[in-house]
């Protein structure tokens, strides 16, 4: 606990506005069971967003460190792997524990790095603790299968065996549930993971590994290099890493696919988004426009499984007036704030982004109905705030609809029909995913038939699956072909190796033909 209380203790979580810090802490590496302080030349700020205050400075890990990471990770390997299932599932149990009491000082840090409400850093961690949850239960998801006499005395059967030293690379945006999608998921498997937090926001990450050691994970299982470009190529480039989960924007994704790739790795790869709410007019409008607002302006619109695209199908246009009026009611503050429905976005330069989409818009045509551009917060002038900015009258071509946003942008569209509104969502390059509000059986049946998303949500506007299905986006959203946790999660940290047995006394002649069963 002492561990615990010094490490957080560094990673600054005070809830007030703090004063600048004169020298804010390093945040450390986890090599081989150590946190060590980077002898790195350069470190980076992390910048409360509310505040500009400098948090902490996070190191670009040196290539010797980095080596040393994947060189403990790979030391752990043999006997981690050979720890029985039923340990390290206890690992996990007790990891799930030690999470749900660290909770408000998990999610403080994240409000204080990330931005985003307490309420919400909350909900960052709980998801990622199902995740935990279900690794609890590994030993039944890695079984194998048998099937007995497949020729004379002879049976097959195949087991599931973990891969040895992989690695994740996280983006900002959920500071707790992404490392959860990632190590647990691998460790319990049996392998050895090298983890690379986002630089904006590591502090979740080396909280969540010092409570993982605390759960009992033996020293070198997990390991933590801070950095960016150059730490991720390492990562992509090491010959004794085998699998790499990536999460992130399609540059880095599609970056890290290729080259890692190329290397012979194994990569999951989930990338960004561009994800609509089609809404009927037969939908119940309060429930839709309060999906609406939650699922747009929610993490400030921060979340890859956001809606910013809603696609009003005939007389539910009408409906943007009432969507404007709530949007303003919103109340954009300093996460920490007891009545914050949003918090700032993640730097100036992301707010400088945004707005620049959102000119775009007005320039290419769009009707600026709210904008949030020139909010000020009392008390933190200095945010990165954006306030719920709605743009209607926009259509396909226009740069703020083709790009994704990734602020408290709603852009708005309107279709003549069903049919046209699924052509539109269907043309997008991106498929994380798609939301219909309606009361029709038939056009919610239709809709998840040919909607061209991994994730469909009826009624129902972020259907992020728990773990016990997979993340699943497609198209633009996603590379690989083994998705986040779940069956699928489990089947990309493990390899399959199939043996074939014959216990039986009786003499055989030589044969040189293939053998067949019979
Ligand atoms: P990002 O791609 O900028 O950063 C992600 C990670 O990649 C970081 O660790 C960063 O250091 C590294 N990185 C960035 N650029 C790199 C480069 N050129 N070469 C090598 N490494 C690089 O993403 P972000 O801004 O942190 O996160 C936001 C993006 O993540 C959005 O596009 C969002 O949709 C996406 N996202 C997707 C999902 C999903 O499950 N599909 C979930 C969360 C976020």
């Amino acid at each position: 606990h002492h561990l615990l209380a010094l490490r957080s203790s560094m990673l600054s979580t005070s809830p007030e506005p703090s004063t600048h810090q004169p020298n804010p802490p390093r945040v450390p590496n986890l090599i081989g069971g150590s946190f060590v302080e980077s002898q790195a030349s350069s470190y980076i700020d992390v910048i409360n967003p509310a505040t500009q205050d400098v948090v902490s400075r996070v190191p670009l890990t040196t290539s010797d460190e980095f080596k040393a990471a994947v060189s403990a990770a790979k030391q752990a390997f043999p006997s981690w792997r050979n720890t029985p299932i039923t340990t390290r599932q206890r690992v996990m149990l007790k990891f799930q524990e030690l999470i749900r009491k660290n909770m408000d000082k998990l999610a403080l840090n994240i409000t204080t790095e990330q931005g985003k409400t307490l309420k919400d850093a909350h909900g960052d961690i709980f998801r990622g603790l199902e995740v935990v949850e279900h690794a609890c239960g590994m030993a039944t998801l890695q079984m194998g299968e048998y099937v007995p006499n497949v020729s004379n005395g002879v049976d097959t059967y195949s087991i599931r065996e973990p891969l040895g030293v992989c690695a994740g690379i996280c983006p900002f945006n959920f500071p707790a549930m992404i490392p959860l999608w990632m190590f647990p998921v691998a460790v319990t498997c049996g392998n050895t993971f090298v983890l690379k937090p986002s630089e904006k926001d590591p502090g979740a990450s080396v909280m969540l590994a010092e409570l993982a050691m605390e759960a009992g994970l033996p020293n070198g299982v997990l390991n933590i290099v801070h950095g960016t470009n150059d730490t991720v190529n390492a990562i992509c480039d090491d010959d004794d890493i085998r699998a790499v989960s990536f999460v992130g924007s399609n540059t880095a994704g599609m970056h890290i696919y290729a080259r890692a790739a190329a290397k012979g790795k194994r990569i999951q790869s989930n990338m960004g988004a561009k994800n609509h709410g089609l809404v009927l007019p037969d939908a119940n409008i309060d429930a839709t426009l309060n999906a609406l607002l939650a699922a747009g302006f929610g993490a400030a619109g921060q979340r890859c499984m956001a809606l910013s695209t809603v696609v009003f199908v005939g007389d539910a246009k009408s409906w943007e007036d009432k969507l404007v009026e709530r949007a303003k009611a919103l109340k954009v503050t300093g996460g920490t704030e007891p009545d914050a429905d949003l918090g700032p976005v993640i730097s100036k330069q992301a707010k400088e982004r945004i707005c620049r989409l959102i000119q775009y818009g007005v320039d290419d045509g769009a009707k600026l109905l709210l904008d949030g551009r020139d909010i000020v917060v009392p008390g933190y002038e200095k945010g990165n705030f954006v306030g719920p900015t709605i743009l209607s009258g926009v259509t396909p071509d226009m740069e703020c609809y083709k790009e994704e946003i990734f602020g408290p942008v709603l852009v708005c569209m309107q279709a003549e029909s069903f049919d046209e509104a699924i052509a539109i969502i269907n043309r997008n390059k991106y498929g994380n995913g798609a939301a219909i509000f309606t009361s029709s059986g038939a056009a919610a049946r239709k809709f998840q038939m040919e909607i061209e998303a991994g994730q469909i949500g009826i009624n129902v506007p972020i259907p992020v699956p728990l773990p016990f299905f997979s993340f699943t986006g497609n198209k633009a959203s996603f590379a690989g072909d083994l998705n986040f946790y779940g069956k699928a999660g489990v089947d990309f940290f493990t390899q399959i190796k199939t043996v074939t047995q014959q216990w039986k006394d009786i003499p055989t002649s030589v044969s040189l033909a293939m053998p067949t069963s019979q």
